[in-house]
Order: C-alpha cells, then structure tokens, then sequence
C-alpha cells in the first residue's frame, strides 16, 4: 500500500475521511450553506444585477497591482470606506484575506500575535506563514487573553490580537467590548477581527457585529468575506490608510494572484447595497434562530453555546456525527457532521446553518426528525 493510501485507510478508519457531497436534489431542506439571507435563491435579484451589467468582463486577466482595469474594484472599495470608515483593500476569498494580513503583519519585527484557540484555519495558516511570536487564548476568556497579552507586551513592540466575531462552528460570538476595552490598560495592542460570519447577519446596515456594537472605530483591521451571506465571492480589510497602504505593499495573496473577475466585485457591491436595506431579513433570520436553540436545548437539556444563526449539535463522535446527518439526509434535510481537524477530537457536531429563507414550519420538521434520532 503507498504512503497515500495508508494515510486515506488511517483517515477511513478514524471516521474522517472527507468526500466532496453529492449535488442536493431542488426539494431538500438545505442548513449547511453559509448562505445566511438566503440570497443565492434570489433569482429576482440575480437577474436585475445581469440586466444592469452586460458589459462587465468575466476576468480581470492580472493582479490588481497590474490590472489595466479598476472601476468596478475601486467603487466597492469605496462602498465599504463609506461604510466602515476606514479604508478598504479586496482579496480574492477570506482564505487569501486572512493568510496575506495575517502573514504580512507577523512578518514586522517586534510585532506579536495573540489568538483565540478557535480561530479558522486561514488565519492559523497566515500565523504559519509569518515569522511574530505567537500565543493561542482560551476561547472567548478575556482574563486569559490579559495573561497571554501581559506575556506577548514584555518583549513585543506591538501585538495583534485576532478574533472572529461569530465563530463559524459554535455560533458563539466573541466578548468584543471587553476585548476592546483592554486596548486602554494595553497601548502596545492592535485588534484584528474576523467578521465573515457576521457580514450580513448583524448591524443595522448589515456591517457585522462591530457595526452593532459601535466599536468600529476600536477595531484596526476588520475582515469581511463576501461568499457567505452575501452570496458571491471574495472578501475585504479594512483598516486605516497606512496600514491598507502596507497591506498592499506586503501582503502575497493580494500581490502575487489574479484579481477577482470584474463582474464578480460588481455583483458583490450590487448586492451589500441590497443587504444594507435587509433589516427584515436580518429580524426573521435573529428570530428562527432563537426559536431553533430554543427547541434544540429543549431536545438535548443542554444550553446552546450559540447565540446566532449558526447552531452546533455536539454528537461525542465521529460515527455519530455521520450517523446523525444520514438520519436527517434521510428526512431530506442537508445538515453536515463536521470532524476533526476542523474541530477538536471530541467536539465532533452536525452544524446547522440557518437562513432566512427558512420558516418556522422548517423548524419544527428538523426537530420532529431530531426527537426520533437523538
Ligand atoms: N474566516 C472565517 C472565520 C471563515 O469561517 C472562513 C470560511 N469558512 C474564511 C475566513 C475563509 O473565507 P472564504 O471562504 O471566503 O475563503
């Protein structure tokens, strides 16, 4: 057997050997989509943006730094300066947004990093990649992040904290406020946070938790992606003008990669105008959610760890885990079992990503077909 093959038998017979799913036939119940306004379904505004946009190119054919072609770039960069208040840079994905910042700050001597345990794995790849002393927090502990920063500000100049504001398999959202406030007793420390699932969902105008929380200004680089609720591609920093103005100067995968089509960035700025306006949306989507923990808890006895549209149900397992998404496949319903590396052995969960999309009949189907299975 080759090393290849050893290593898949290792995986198969610890129950985590990953296969990519089968398409989803047009009927089932869909929970596993990061799709969080549902807006994918939208064809009504699908078809307003391809009426407005016929000339748009499919490619930007070079890096952004060597791109003939910027209006489309520019607008929704300067969409999201208005915004934020801060100056905007695109990347291709989260992935590329959160290896090049990451890496590209890491890489200024006397800088540190201080990061949640759970953050995603793009910005643990962009830590990697970088060369700053690094040090991982309890998660969501704010007297742990104050040890591990007392640690990091004996010998560092300057030290990133990097959080995300909704995490993507809990649900649970960081203590941002008392996060922020630690800036005051901390003058060496930068706060980085990861709004990907928090884009859409939260703030009046859909900016995310910072914007509900009033702590944009706090905040020295803010990451959005736009493959989630948004329901395009590609993704952003924010930040102030030098460090945008470093960021582009230093980070790789914004340097070294073709730029994201033309019509794609349009499409994308097409439709954060539209979810400014979604206050509706946002209001269901808040309150199925709340009903779903609610009558999951109810199930299972235990609290839910979530307080928003994503919903981890702990399964103790891998084999349970699978076995619980092929009991609700079975009911139509497409909810995924997520393993290890992606979460810690042990904490192995079927993830429910709700939508707004969804009605409170859909609710109560998952949970008549979870009573039977649990
Ligand atoms: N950050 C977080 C917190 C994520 O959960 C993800 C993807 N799930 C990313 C970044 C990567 O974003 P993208 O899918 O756009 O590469």
């Amino acid at each position: 057997m080759s090393e290849y093959s050893q290593i898949l038998e290792n995986y198969r017979l610890e129950g985590r050997l990953r296969a990519i799913p089968a398409e989803a036939g047009t009927d089932v119940l869909d929970l596993s989509t990061n799709d969080y306004l549902g807006l994918s379904l939208r064809h009504d505004l699908t078809e307003e943006f391809m009426s407005q946009s016929l000339r748009i190119p499919f490619t930007s054919a070079a890096s952004r730094l060597l791109a003939s072609r910027q209006r489309e770039y520019g607008e929704l960069e300067d969409w999201l300066s208005a915004a934020y208040g801060k100056e905007a840079l695109l990347f291709n994905s989260g992935y590329h947004a959160n290896t090049g910042c990451v890496s590209a700050l890491s890489g200024v001597k006397g800088t540190a990093i201080v990061a949640d345990k759970l953050v995603h794995a793009s910005i643990i790849d962009g830590i990697r990649l970088g060369k700053a002393p690094f040090r991982r927090f309890l998660h969501n502990d704010v007297g742990s992040l104050r040890r591990e920063l007392e640690k990091a500000s004996a010998s560092a100049e300057c030290v990133w904290v990097i959080v995300e504001s909704v995490y993507s398999m809990d649900g649970d959202m960081a203590p941002l406020r008392e996060i922020a406030a630690l800036k005051a007793s901390f003058p060496k420390m930068m706060l980085y946070v990861d709004e990907a699932h928090a884009l859409g969902v939260f703030g009046a105008k859909g900016l995310g938790v910072c914007e509900s929380l009033g702590l944009l200004p706090e905040i020295d680089v803010l990451i959005g992606t736009f493959g989630k609720a948004c329901a395009s591609m590609g993704a952003f920093a924010a930040a102030s003008r030098e460090l945008k103005d470093f960021l582009l100067n230093s980070a790789r995968s914004f340097i070294f990669s073709t730029a994201l089509p033309p019509v794609n960035v349009a499409f994308t700025h097409f439709m954060l105008r539209k979810i400014a306006g979604m206050e509706a949306e946002r209001k269901h989507l808040a309150e199925i959610s709340e009903l779903f923990r609610r009558r999951l808890s109810a199930l299972t006895g235990l609290p839910s760890v979530s307080s928003s549209q994503i919903v981890p149900l702990m399964a103790g397992g891998n084999a349970r885990a699978l076995e619980l998404s092929e009991s609700l496949s079975k009911h139509d319903i497409l909810a995924l079992p997520i393993r290890k590396p992606t979460v810690p052995a042990g904490t192995e969960r079927i993830r429910f990503s709700l939508n707004a999309s969804l009605q409170e009949t859909d609710i109560d189907h998952v949970i008549n077909v979870l009573s039977d299975a649990l």
